[in-house]
């Protein structure tokens, strides 16, 4: 199947801890399956200090967005404003999504 997810879309989290949230897609991984949304799955990791390129970053605890699986997520159609299936719509020179809601294409 293929990923009908890009970097920069915006997708509304179906299931799990953070169900009806809302953040743009900053990485995909499509081997994986996964994609890593703004705000959504937030982990903590405790730092030491290290020395990384010559610089030296604080000890602390960092936070970061964590993969989640692709089916955990649906694209939010930029016309409608809806968690939305898309068509994929074959044309000459690309691709084209269209939001099977009101029919609008997604760029
Ligand atoms: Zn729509």
């Amino acid at each position: 199947m293929k990923v009908k997810i890009r970097k920069g879309d915006t997708v509304e989290v179906i299931a799990g801890r953070d169900k009806y949230k809302r953040g743009e897609v900053i990485k995909v991984l499509p081997n994986e399956r996964r994609v890593v949304v703004q705000g959504v799955n937030i982990r903590k990791k405790h730092q030491s200090e290290i020395q990384a390129q010559g610089r030296n970053l604080q000890p602390g605890i960092i936070e970061f967005e964590a993969p989640i699986d692709i089916s955990n997520v649906m694209l939010v159609c930029p016309s409608c404003d809806e968690p939305t299936r898309v068509k994929i719509q074959r044309e000459i020179d690309r691709v084209a999504r269209i939001c099977k809601k009101c029919g609008s294409e997604i760029a």
